[in-house]
């Protein structure tokens, strides 16, 4: 149970309300800023108004998917006030008291960092990563088959990295009945996707597998999709990018050449934001009840 934790929410998308319910239902007592336009009833959680006093009885911070963006700002959904994270809101924080978000820019690192604030991401577990790829392989479906005119069964896909997200993906597409050639690097993930029936290359070899994929699916995150392998796609091709931001497509070279590519960031929270939502709740009160233990609070 979490009685006595003062959990603060700040903004955040319909996948904050599950994590409400979330703190609520294990007695947590939850303050929201960045709440004020929503309508629902939220268990025991208080509205408050945002400022410097909020931080300074809150064992736990809970920011959105991603913490803050370059300047700070902290993006809130359901209200239309703007929500900043400074130095004198970190600087009032008790020293014990953690911040958790999806993952953090540079501004947030740093800002923790100064105040010597513990920041957990929960996106860059291992746990949370593979049970968001469910909702990300199946968002990245949704893309295929509205940017298509053929079925999924029976086309030619290549995924690009197989790590958490693009495992999962390329299997979801083979249950589909989808032809699945997998880009890895490791001989160990060659061996891995072998044994799992893709048609395993590697990513240095990647030029001559472009003559005639139908659909191309990246996940990693760094410019691999480039002009030279755009060049020698088939028109018909479609590209769906996956991998964070800018993604790893040359995309004005795929627009020009008239080939339909699309970066497809945060599916998760676009097409399952209450199973995404629960994700993170589960993760999110498992550490804070772990934390509690280990500080030896006993609640
Ligand atoms: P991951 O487990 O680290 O997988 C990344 C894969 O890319 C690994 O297989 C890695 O190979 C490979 N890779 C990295 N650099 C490479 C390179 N230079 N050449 C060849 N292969 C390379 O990450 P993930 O959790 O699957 O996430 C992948 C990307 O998708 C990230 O950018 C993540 O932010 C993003 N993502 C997007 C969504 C969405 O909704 N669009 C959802 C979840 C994640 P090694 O194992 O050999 O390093």
């Amino acid at each position: 149970m979490l009685t006595g934790t003062n959990v603060l929410m700040l903004g955040g998308d319909a996948r904050a309300l599950e994590i409400i319910h979330k703190l609520s239902e294990l007695d947590a007592s939850v303050t929201l800023a960045g709440f004020d336009g929503l309508h629902t009833h939220l268990s025991s959680a208080v509205h408050a108004e945002y400022g410097e006093q909020l931080f300074e009885q809150a064992d736990v911070v809970v920011l959105p998917a991603v913490g803050t963006d370059d300047d700070g700002k902290i993006t809130a959904v359901f209200s239309n006030d703007e929500l900043k994270l400074q130095d004198g809101h970190v600087a009032k924080l008790p020293k014990h008291s953690t911040i958790y978000t999806g993952m953090a820019k540079p501004y947030l690192r740093q800002l923790c960092d100064n105040y010597g604030i513990r920041l957990v991401e929960l996106l860059e577990r291992d746990d949370v990563a593979i049970y968001n790829s469910i909702p990300t392989a199946e968002g990245a479906v949704m893309l295929a088959i509205q940017n298509t005119d053929i079925t999924i069964h029976g086309a030619e896909c290549i995924v690009l990295g197989l790590g958490r997200t693009g495992f999962t993906l390329a299997r979801t597409l083979q249950g589909l009945g989808a032809s699945v050639k997998a880009g890895v690097r490791s001989e160990a993930d060659f061996a891995r996707a072998h044994e799992m029936g893709f048609r395993p290359f590697y990513t240095t070899d990647l030029l001559p597998q472009m003559s005639n994929p139908d659909l191309i699916f990246n996940t990693i995150p760094t410019m691999i999709v480039t002009a030279q392998m755009i060049a020698n796609l088939p028109s018909r091709a479609v590209i769906i990018d996956l991998a964070s931001k800018p993604g790893g497509t040359d995309f004005r070279f795929a627009e020009r050449r008239g080939i339909k590519a699309i970066l497809a960031p945060g599916l998760p929270g676009i097409v399952a934001p209450r199973t995404a939502g629960r994700i993170m709740a589960d993760c999110l009160s498992r550490l804070i009840q772990d934390d509690l233990q280990l500080r030896g609070d006993g609640r």
